[in-house]
């Protein structure tokens, strides 16, 4: 968003963000505040502009309460549709709380040519010609892919962002991949020791992931990259203690952004089954270490949910490695997904299929969807 602002001449003057670890740190040489900033402005209010599509809505409340007034105040990027472009369809990792970990094998494997990839970009950017940044992950590892340079490069040259995530358990090099200098890399972590990480992070080695965010500053310095590179910490009860201070540390040692998430089980068919009183694989082992066990109650039917559009129906595109449609991200089954390439079908056509599909009933009727 930033730098569409650019692109149009708007200076921005500084960001907001309601996540307190941001507070005060920079992004584009300019300070993030955190939401009480706009306290200050209630004489003279400053113009907003929402960077995040699928967060308007809740800002869009906020804004309102606080006497902002949408199109004289703020600009809401409510409607921009959010693509995801799944390039790797495989991971290195089997965490227990992922598809990866938990369900039966899709269909889905291999990694998006890079031909097919730079049409299905193509093709979003007339779908959606606002597009700010591009996701290239779902439920795969990124880095895995032999031509993230490529794919990274391609959406330089369209001036789209390009956002990974990625566990960086990975032995072989990043450095050509990193070298593409992709603006916006989130690494997952669950702990500092190996013995925590390992619990959730299955499969995974925290020394190599330490090694590699090592290599990653010293990539970034060495090539003057300009990467934002995000912690992503996942909280479970056993890694709030000293996992989180040190990671706390490296993070300031690296100066990486840290953004602690509460985690939770993915994806959606799994909470149905466990709604459904199915059995989950891996999730008694999971329970005792959710901060959150409220998704996992079982809930009334008759959810408020059931009669209302869900963002990711009409507001998200999620693409498997071969060019198909999944139903959204927080899906995976390869029952629920479409058997549909995107670069063949139309916008509106996606949009329809979704609207009318039997598991976003369901995940509505367990108040699951995203309103
Ligand atoms: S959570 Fe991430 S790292 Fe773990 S298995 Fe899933 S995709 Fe791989
Ligand atoms: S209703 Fe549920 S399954 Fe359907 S798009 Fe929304 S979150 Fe995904």
């Amino acid at each position: 968003m930033y730098r569409k602002c650019r692109e149009y001449g708007i200076e921005v003057k500084s960001f907001i963000d309601k996540n307190p670890l941001l507070e005060n740190t920079l992004i584009e040489g300019l300070t993030v505040f955190g939401l009480n900033i706009l306290e200050k402005y209630k004489g003279k209010k400053p113009f907003l502009i929402f960077a995040a599509p699928m967060a308007a809505d809740k800002m869009e409340a906020f804004c309102t309460q606080n006497g902002f007034e949408a199109g004289k105040d703020f600009y809401s990027t409510k409607n921009i549709i959010e693509f995801l472009v799944d390039i790797s369809g495989t991971c290195n990792l089997t965490c227990p709380s992922c598809p990866r970990g938990n369900s039966p094998r899709n269909a889905i494997k291999g990694f998006m040519e890079v031909a097919l990839f730079k049409k299905i970009v193509d093709k979003i950017l007339t779908d959606e010609p606002d597009l700010p940044c591009l996701a290239l992950f779902n439920w795969g590892e990124p880095f895995l892919h032999p031509n993230l340079a490529e794919c990274v490069g391609y959406l330089k040259e369209k001036n789209v962002y390009s956002v990974l995530s990625s566990n960086m358990s990975i032995e072989k090099s990043i450095d050509n991949a990193l070298r593409s200098n992709p603006d916006w890399l989130k690494v997952s972590i669950s702990g500092y020791y190996q013995d925590v990480y390992a619990t959730t992070h299955t499969g995974g080695d925290i020394n190599l992931v330490k090694s590699n965010l090592y290599r990653i500053r010293y990539i970034i310095d060495k090539y003057r990259l300009s990467t934002k590179v995000e912690i992503r910490y996942h909280r479970y009860l056993n890694n709030m203690g000293q996992d989180w201070e040190k990671i706390r540390e490296l993070c300031q040692e690296l100066d990486f952004a840290l953004y602690d998430i509460v985690a939770y089980l993915q994806p959606l068919e799994r909470i149905l089954d466990y709604h459904e009183r199915k059995s989950v694989k891996n999730l008694e082992t999971l329970i005792p270490l959710f901060i959150d066990k409220e998704v996992y109650k079982v809930k009334n039917e008759a959810s408020e949910k059931v009669n209302t559009t869900c963002k990711y129906q009409v507001n998200q595109i999620s693409i498997d490695c071969n060019g198909k449609l999944q139903l959204c991200c927080a899906t995976y089954d390869d029952a629920n997904n479409f058997d549909m390439d995107y670069l063949t079908t139309s916008l509106q056509d996606i949009v329809k299929k979704k609207l009318v599909h039997d598991f976003c009933k369901k995940c509505k009727r367990y108040g699951l969807s995203m309103v």
